[in-house]
């Protein structure tokens, strides 16, 4: 267990969201250039620098009064295909017109320093692989493509009949995003790609998630069990704060960039 190793080391202030005049602990820079596996999770707060809203922030303008837990779910569809439907269209095009931010490119970066590496996201946003990610393993689909919702099936193309949301050509059912809605079962070869990279790592990153969506959150518990050092990324606590060996407090987009810097001139040391 962490605790009984006496290494959980929370640097930074939980009050303060950036905190820039960070130091990288020694000892954690030291197990991670020492790491063969290294695997990370990402969650919505590694996009939230590029201007992608989390489902914890407010929602503002057209959506303010609406949560995303009522919009993103199997129930909320049947009920209302058409508002679920403008609300992804709306968040598509945010996505599309957002950048991938340092937390990406740092990512997209530490890919070519371990053996082996491994990125899980819970993101949809395609924000990794713009940053040129190689192989993100994505539990909760992509928000950039579009499924029948009868038949499962993926429809890249449609005709514009003006129905909202479009029908699916092949069967006339009705279209929806490619991701994962609460409620919904995981899809399973991504699931376990995740599981076997998180159990057979020794090094974990959970950055910018609130570990309270499961199964995923269940990913950094298989990670300590099996013995990995576990490291949190996150401005603000929670609720596997106190169990990760390390918890770095500030925004991805700072804190990833300056562990990079760390990590290169420990190894250059
Ligand atoms: P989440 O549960 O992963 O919570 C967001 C976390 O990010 C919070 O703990 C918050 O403190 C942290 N955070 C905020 N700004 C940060 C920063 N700059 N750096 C690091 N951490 C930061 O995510 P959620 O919003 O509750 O979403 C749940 C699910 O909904 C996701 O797993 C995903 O499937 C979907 N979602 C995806 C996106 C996306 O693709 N960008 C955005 C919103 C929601």
């Amino acid at each position: 267990m962490p605790g009984e190793m006496g290494l959980i080391v929370v640097v930074g202030s939980f009050k303060r969201r950036n905190n820039p005049s960070m130091t990288i602990p020694a000892e954690l820079l030291q197990r991670l250039a020492a790491a063969k596996s290294v695997t990370v999770l990402t969650g919505a707060g590694v996009s939230a620098e590029s201007g992608v809203p989390t489902f914890r922030d407010a929602q503002t303008g057209l959506w303010a009064e609406f949560s995303p837990e009522e919009l993103a779910t199997p129930r909320a569809f049947q009920r209302n295909p058409r508002l679920v439907w403008e609300w992804y269209d709306w968040r598509r095009k945010l996505v599309a017109g957002a950048k991938p931010n340092a937390a990406h490119l740092a990512l997209a970066e530490m890919q070519n320093l371990f053996l082996r590496f491994h990125l899980i996201t819970q993101n949809v946003d395609g924000l990794h692989q713009r940053a040129r990610s190689r192989n993100v393993i994505e539990i909760h689909g992509n928000i950039t493509r579009t499924k029948c919702s009868e038949e499962g099936t993926i429809v890249s193309a449609w005709k514009d009949a003006g129905d909202v949301p479009p029908k699916c050509p092949a069967c006339g059912g009705l279209l929806r995003p490619d991701v994962v809605w609460f409620e919904e079962p995981m899809p399973e070869p991504e699931m376990r790609q995740a599981m076997t990279a998180s159990t057979r790592c020794d090094f974990f990153f959970s950055i910018g998630t609130s570990t309270v969506v499961y199964p995923a959150a269940a990913l950094h518990s298989e990670a300590l069990r099996s013995g990995a050092t576990v490291v949190e990324i996150n401005p603000q606590p929670t609720p596997f704060t106190g169990q990760a060996h390390f918890a770095l407090a500030g925004a991805a987009g700072v804190v990833l960039p300056e562990l990079m810097k760390a990590l290169k001139a420990f190894r250059a040391s």
